[in-house]
């Protein structure tokens, strides 16, 4: 698990909403319970992926949980906003 990750949101053209982006990977927001937020990975549905990100407001912690079940889509855009140093 990596220590930092390559975090983005882009908006979703399909119906305005926002997709959060981890290291290339999209996720579509699901709920939100309390200050945390959860979102699915974008092929929950087409690939019956389990991977999601549980983003917390308060602490700006960021958690995934499951392996995703497919590789990146390359197909956006992507740039970085933070990157943690390593060393
Ligand atoms: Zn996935």
């Amino acid at each position: 698990m990596p220590l930092s990750f390559q975090i983005d949101f882009i908006d979703s053209k399909k119906n305005g909403g926002k997709l959060l982006v981890v290291n290339g990977f999209r996720f579509f927001r699901n709920k939100k319970r309390g200050s945390r937020q959860y979102w699915k990975c974008s092929n929950y549905y087409k690939e019956k992926c389990p991977a999601i990100a549980i983003y917390d407001e308060t602490s700006f912690n960021l958690r995934l949980c499951h392996q995703h079940r497919h590789n990146t889509s390359n197909d956006i855009a992507e740039k970085k906003i933070k990157v943690d140093p390593i060393d």
